[in-house]
């Protein structure tokens, strides 16, 4: 049974940037794009912090250029998650549902997603007032009442962007302090068209096409309020997509995959790296992404160059390895 060189986990600029380099290094490497391919930057509008692109650039666009830079040197890209892997022995082995590849390394880019509430009327009104992601949609909220839920640094900055367009941000938080960063929360609190709701969690988002309302609890006391807001920014974290490596490699806490400590992309496992989200609970952009996606595709060029496969393989066309 053949092995690829380089099997990529996720396309978003970790996955595609780590394609790129592998891809120049002839190592042909079979990307799996998984269920969000371009990853988180595919629900962003402007990037406005990616260096190069003075007058920022789409999300969607910036992915469709990395996308297509990767396979202008020959990375090969499939629309498919991944179902399944087993890193215990090499090669490691891969499915995607029935079908089993082999590869002599890997690169897991999955990345993170934001995390839902899960509350009665969320997901019927995502994309009708509920979002997770000011950046993209604050624009639409001009001079309207904004929420938005959570009490780390991300809500604070969700509000203060958010404050551009909004007439009125109520940040609304289930504990009494903040989690952010002191610098954070104090813009926050200073900040004269924000006010805080503490103690309190969402109940229910409601209105019929729209959001018109908030159903909050006080935490301590039981007690229901009603609040009127246009829109409910849920800003209260995310999620490292490791579910499929749980078991097979360590991950922290949250959920984050652990990277050996070395100051490279090696997991425990030699020959699985881990660029990106997945593996960075800390800076999670874009840029810093890229550049671990970077790291890894040379670290498994290392790997590879040291014995670990031939290089290169299976540089036509993709099929699974029955
Ligand atoms: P986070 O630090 O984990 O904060 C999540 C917040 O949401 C917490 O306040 C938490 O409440 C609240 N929360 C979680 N689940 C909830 C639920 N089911 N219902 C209501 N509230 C809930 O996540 P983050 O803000 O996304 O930040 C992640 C990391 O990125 C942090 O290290 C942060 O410093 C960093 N970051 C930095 C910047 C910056 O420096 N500019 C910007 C964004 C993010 P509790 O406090 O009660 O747990």
């Amino acid at each position: 049974m053949s092995a690829e060189n380089l099997i990529i986990m996720g396309s978003g600029p970790a996955g595609l940037t780590a394609a790129l380099y592998a891809a120049r290094a002839d190592l042909s490497p079979l990307v799996f794009e998984g269920f969000q391919a371009g990853g988180q930057l595919m629900i962003t509008t402007d990037v406005e912090n990616y260096p190069g692109f003075p007058d920022g650039i789409l999300g969607p666009e910036m992915m469709d250029r990395f996308r297509k830079q990767a396979e202008r040197f020959g990375a090969r890209l499939l629309a498919s998650d991944v179902t399944r892997v087993d890193f215990s022995e090499r090669p490691f082995r891969v499915w995607v549902g029935a079908d089993e590849y082999r590869a002599h390394t890997v690169i897991i880019a999955t990345g993170a997603s934001a995390k839902w509430l899960g509350v009665p009327g969320e997901e019927r009104l995502t994309g009708r007032g509920v979002s997770a992601c000011a950046t993209c949609d604050g624009f639409f909220f001009r001079n309207r009442d904004l929420v938005v839920v959570g009490g780390g640094d991300s809500a604070m900055e969700e509000a203060l962007f958010l404050t551009k367009f909004a007439s009125r941000v109520t940040v609304v938080h289930r504990r009494d302090e903040f989690r952010a960063s002191a610098i954070m929360a104090r813009r926050v609190l200073e900040h004269e068209k924000i006010g805080v709701v503490w103690n309190a969690e969402v109940k229910t988002i409601n209105g019929a096409d729209a959001v018109d309302s908030v159903t909050l609890v006080d935490t301590a006391t039981g007690t229901e309020q009603t609040l009127a807001t246009d829109g409910v920014f849920v800003a209260i974290g995310h999620l490292p997509n490791t579910a499929l490596f749980e078991g097979q490699l360590e991950l922290d806490p949250k959920g984050y995959i652990v990277l050996a400590g070395d100051g490279t992309t090696a997991t425990a496992i030699p020959g699985v790296f881990a660029a990106g989200d997945v593996a960075d609970s800390r800076y999670r952009q874009a840029v810093s992404a890229a550049g671990t996606g970077c790291m890894a595709a040379i670290d498994a060029g290392h790997v590879l160059a040291d014995g670990a496969g031939e290089v290169p393989v299976n540089s036509g066309n993709v099929s699974p390895a029955t």
